[in-house]
């Protein structure tokens, strides 16, 4: 009896690996093992910059998954920090995978559907409605219609504000993909483009490019008058710009 208690107690001592499984969020394998512990416990190991976790053996899958997506950032950040990360990997808009909105990330789901094409979110998810048989390239453009949209609302407020802060008035705004730039100004017509990408960045960093845009609107080159402009309206800015590569 006695020797069986121990036993039992070895068998679930807090080292002992009960399962392990693996999760994968945006394309990063996290190596999942299971014990009985009461707390989840997240490592970055040097020099591969391997993920692993240990878990309660009893936590909610989902629970955890929700978990590691909140961390995917910091997880991100130790890992350029050990290695050199590789590009980031091509989105397959497929379900489970991360994508980010306002600079959160949620978790996407794919649904196929005959109804009405149709892009909602959740607390931590963004649903797509796609028609059956969907391609990689519709769902990308269904996607990104939905940054477009979003974009196109919010645009407007912060330019606004920022026109108020800066002091310039334009006549029209844009929103289109490009490969190459966050955000661009035609000084003679006072029109702004702003990149769809930006749907994905959080609101401040947004705000950053559009003041950026619009100072051009009191100096067109990107000289020393201009970036004193620019610190003078967001002293911070070189915070919000190191930003815009993050959250895609
Ligand atoms: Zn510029």
């Amino acid at each position: 009896m006695q020797k069986n208690q121990k036993e039992k107690e070895a068998k679930y001592s807090s080292r002992t690996i009960i399962s392990k499984t693996e999760i994968e969020i945006d394309n990063i394998k996290i190596a999942v093992e299971f014990k009985r512990i009461k707390k989840v416990n997240l490592k970055v190991q040097p020099p591969s910059g391997k993920v692993s976790v240990s878990a309660p053996f009893n936590i909610d899958i989902n629970y955890l998954k929700n978990l590691l997506i909140s961390k995917i950032d910091w997880i991100k950040k130790h890992q350029e920090k050990i290695s050199n990360l590789p590009k980031k990997a091509e989105k397959e808009y497929i379900s489970g995978e991360t994508h980010y909105f306002l600079g959160k990330a949620f978790l996407l789901e794919v649904l196929e559907s005959k109804s009405r094409i149709k892009v909602f979110l959740n607390s931590d998810k963004i649903t797509m409605q796609v028609p059956f048989r969907s391609s990689k390239e519709e769902r990308e453009r269904i996607l990104y219609e939905f940054y477009k949209l979003n974009l196109k609302k919010l645009a407007p407020v912060l330019i606004l504000k920022w026109e108020k802060i800066i002091g310039v008035k334009t006549n029209a705004f844009g929103i289109r993909k490009t490969k190459t730039r966050w955000g661009s100004c035609k000084v003679v017509s006072k029109r702004i483009w702003l990149n769809s990408e930006l749907a994905k960045k959080p609101v401040e960093v947004i705000e950053y490019v559009i003041a950026h845009e619009l100072v051009h609107l009191l100096e067109r080159h990107h000289n020393k008058r201009f970036y004193d402009f620019l610190t003078q309206f967001l002293p911070n800015w070189e915070k919000y710009k190191a930003e815009l590569n993050k959250y895609d």
